[in-house]
């Protein structure tokens, strides 16, 4: 109660100063009435800021319909949401808060990721993994590009990448390289160094995910530290455990691959990164599944034992947990986050709580080529998509020219990055269930966007734009509602 009464006091501050800015005040309005429609706007604002926490990607016009407002009244309200910290921190803490982050990222703050899908194989066979088909008899079957021989971009190629890299920053967008996969990027390091060299040269941040398997060696250790972050996957702290995930049944490769001996690549990093007095930061990425949910204290633990610096839990978006899972997790983040004793970063994607809208706003489909604003995954022969579906071997259904439905085409001598954006077909719709939870975000924040602009929303009034707080279009100087 408290704090929505301290809600509506700042929205009613904001008020009062945006009448103060307008010029055409009517003198005819008695002080009453101004009073009057004060608290009505800061009413309607309070419940249009609640109504955003919960369903942050509801357009404008849905919002009006679902609230009881006009136009005139949601763009007031989004305008005193941008300008009140108290409504954006309504928003931000809720359990949508991510959805805000990836808006002041990509679409207030213009930022482009280029993914570099470097691996050629994996050593992993990970049951949830997109790339894995769990055969009937237990065995797993790793699917990979172009069956085993691909052509690979050169690093003539590669270099192009980097000049439209600069080309892009140029137009007032930072640039965030990331060496991912699709498979192992480690199981190439060549086409790693090469990307490492031009993002140097070019002073590019880099990050690296992987699954950490092959760190095993002094060289791809350092090859590794070069980027400014490393991220490595762990998702079982036990050594039979994550030998089942991870392997399967196969004992050669838990003998080769399992627990221990990722734990002391892991220990080599940070004891090497410390001593070469790197900055990178070195962090598990660790996908929550039903069969390690009740362990996450143990991976804060272990990761402080380690000395990394960070642990990301995310949630396995390719399948759904059970309503009980979700639940427990719920209760379990708090006492969780509050672990971080020595330092480190924990954070938990929303995603993982059942509240969130990943879990609830799962019909619909998104038009992949839109989230080419925003990124370009490339896959190690240099085809690209704009999603991360569309970039993995299995999820390519591939047609006679070999390029997937998802794909662009293909980076060569004759089309660069930027030629492909530029002249980039419509690809087909993609289900948001096939979208992990932060494209799922884009795509929401796509549309909202779009119809926002189509039923005449200011883009200065976008009410997750909270540094255009102080610009006020036509429609705020001349709203009937502040004269
Ligand atoms: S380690 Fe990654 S790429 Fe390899 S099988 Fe597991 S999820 Fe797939």
């Amino acid at each position: 109660m408290e704090k929505q009464q301290l809600l509506a006091d700042a929205l009613s501050r904001e008020f009062i100063a945006l009448r103060a800015c307008c010029k055409l005040l009517s003198g005819d309005v008695s002080p009453e009435d101004v009073l009057g429609r004060e608290k009505r706007i800061t009413a309607k604002t309070a419940a249009l800021t609640a109504y955003l926490a919960h369903a942050p990607y509801s357009s404008a016009k849905a919002a009006a319909a679902a609230l009881d407002m006009d136009r005139d009244e949601i763009i007031l309200g989004y305008k005193l949401i941008q300008r009140t910290r108290a409504a954006a921190d309504k928003i931000r803490l809720s359990v949508n808060g991510d959805y805000l982050n990836i808006v002041r990222h990509y679409f207030s703050g213009r930022m482009f990721v280029v993914v570099f899908f470097t691996g050629l194989a994996c050593p992993g066979r990970c049951w949830f993994c997109p790339n894995v088909t769990v055969r009937p008899d237990g065995s797993r079957q790793l699917s990979l590009y172009g069956g085993s021989r691909i052509d690979q971009m050169s690093s003539v190629q590669i270099e192009s990448v980097f000049r439209d890299i600069v080309k892009i920053t140029r137009q007032d967008t930072s640039v965030l390289v990331k060496i991912s996969g699709g498979l192992e990027p480690l199981t190439d390091p060549d086409t790693m160094a090469v990307i490492l060299n031009q993002a140097d040269a070019l002073g590019i941040r880099v990050k690296l995910f992987t699954n950490g398997m092959l760190l095993n060696t002094p060289q791809r250790r350092r090859l590794a530290l070069r980027a400014g972050d490393v991220r490595v996957s762990l998702s079982m702290v036990d050594e039979d455990a994550y030998g089942e995930v991870m392997f399967g049944n196969d004992t050669a490769r838990r003998t080769q691959y399992g627990l221990p001996v990722l734990l002391e690549n892991l220990r080599c990093l940070v004891t090497e990164r410390n001593r070469l007095g790197t900055r990178t930061r070195i962090g598990i990425n660790t996908v929550v599944l039903e069969e390690n949910y009740r362990d996450l204290a143990r991976f804060v633990h272990l990761a402080e034992e380690l000395g990394l610096d960070y642990i990301d839990f995310k949630p396995n978006y390719f399948s759904t947990y059970t309503t009980q899972t979700l639940k427990e997790l719920s209760a379990r983040k708090e006492s969780i986050t509050a672990l971080g004793s020595k330092g480190i970063g924990i954070y938990f994607a929303g995603s993982l709580s059942g509240d969130n809208m990943f879990w609830r706003h799962r019909n619909g489909e998104c038009n992949p080529h839109k989230q080419s604003r925003f990124k370009m995954f490339i896959t190690p022969s240099g085809d690209c998509s704009p999603v991360h579906h569309g970039a993995f071997p299995r999820g390519r259904e591939t047609s006679d020219t070999g390029a997937g439905p998802y794909t662009i085409g293909r980076i060569s001598g004759d089309a660069s990055l930027l030629d492909l954006i530029r002249n980039m077909p419509c690809l087909p719709g993609l289900p948001y269930e096939k979208l992990n939870p932060f494209e799922h975000m884009l795509a929401l924040e796509i549309e909202r966007e779009e119809q926002d602009r189509a039923w005449g929303i200011p883009d200065t009034c976008n009410p997750y734009h909270f540094s255009k707080g102080n610009i006020l279009p036509r429609e705020i100087l001349e709203s009937p509602l502040l004269h």
